[in-house]
């Protein structure tokens, strides 16, 4: 089933959601995000995608060891390279189309991103996982992941985490936190929740980009069928 208004997704994956207690990146964990994925591609869905680095390196926790933070911004935007071609050649072995475009040229590794070429190849059905972030120290992918779905007109972004949504608290420790519906981009800026980032939650207000943060497992394939269970982000709702 195709829903008008989300066919072309950008998925946003952090890299911690690749890895498990001994692997930066758990083969078994892409395999499963893998077949989700082949799911959500039968349904002609477009999809770009763009993957952190955190699970092999955060510029802040380097930055924190003693590095300049720039240097470590740096390395922190080549573990999206490495984490990017991981999840690449895990979806390829599931038969499908992909194409890693890189913000930062790496000629013999893979395509420089280009706006014009990434949407051909969208169109095309190949999946494009746009990597190195926004090639600028000082971001994060959240924020890339905000403004790649805005180059690329995508009709939403949605942000795999653990969880199903955005808690008034944590719903690992507490049994009464409450699931959020739906948030106001201006909410989330203003109760400073830890769902994204804040420059990425202000490009997507001033794009008027629909944000939804919900699992990967099922999370994903379910909003093309049924409707996920997620948090929405976006604008105020008259009624909510
Ligand atoms: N980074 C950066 N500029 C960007 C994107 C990422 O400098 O445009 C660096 C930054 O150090 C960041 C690291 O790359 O901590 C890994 O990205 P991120 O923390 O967003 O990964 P995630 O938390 O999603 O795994």
């Amino acid at each position: 089933m195709k829903e008008a208004g989300r066919n072309r997704i950008l998925l946003k994956l952090s890299g911690e959601a690749l890895a498990d207690h001994d692997h930066l990146v758990s083969h078994p964990i892409l395999e499963s995000i893998a077949v989700d994925i082949a799911a959500v591609m039968k349904h002609g869905t477009q999809l770009a995608m763009v993957v952190g680095g955190g699970n092999i390196l955060r510029g802040k926790d380097a930055k924190a060891a003693g590095l300049e933070h720039s240097d470590a911004d740096m390395m922190g935007m080549l573990a999206t390279v490495i984490n990017s071609l991981y999840v690449a050649s895990v979806l390829r072995a599931h038969g499908l189309g992909v194409r890693v475009m890189s913000a930062i040229a790496m000629p013999p590794v893979c395509e420089s991103y280009v706006v014009a070429r990434a949407l051909n190849y969208l169109r095309r059905g190949d999946i494009v996982i746009v990597a190195g972030g926004t090639s600028n120290p000082f971001f994060t992918t959240d924020s890339a992941a905000a403004l790649r779905a805005i180059e690329l007109k995508c009709d939403l972004l949605y942000k795999a985490t653990k969880v199903d949504g955005v808690y008034d608290k944590d719903p690992m420790t507490n049994d009464d936190a409450k699931r959020y519906e739906h948030l106001s981009y201006e909410e989330v800026l203003k109760k400073d929740l830890k769902v994204m980032d804040g420059v990425a939650i202000a490009l997507a207000r001033e794009h008027n980009l629909p944000i939804m943060i919900g699992k990967m497992e099922g999370g994903l394939k379910n909003l093309l069928q049924d409707g996920s269970i997620c948090t929405t982000i976006g604008k105020e709702r008259e009624h909510d």
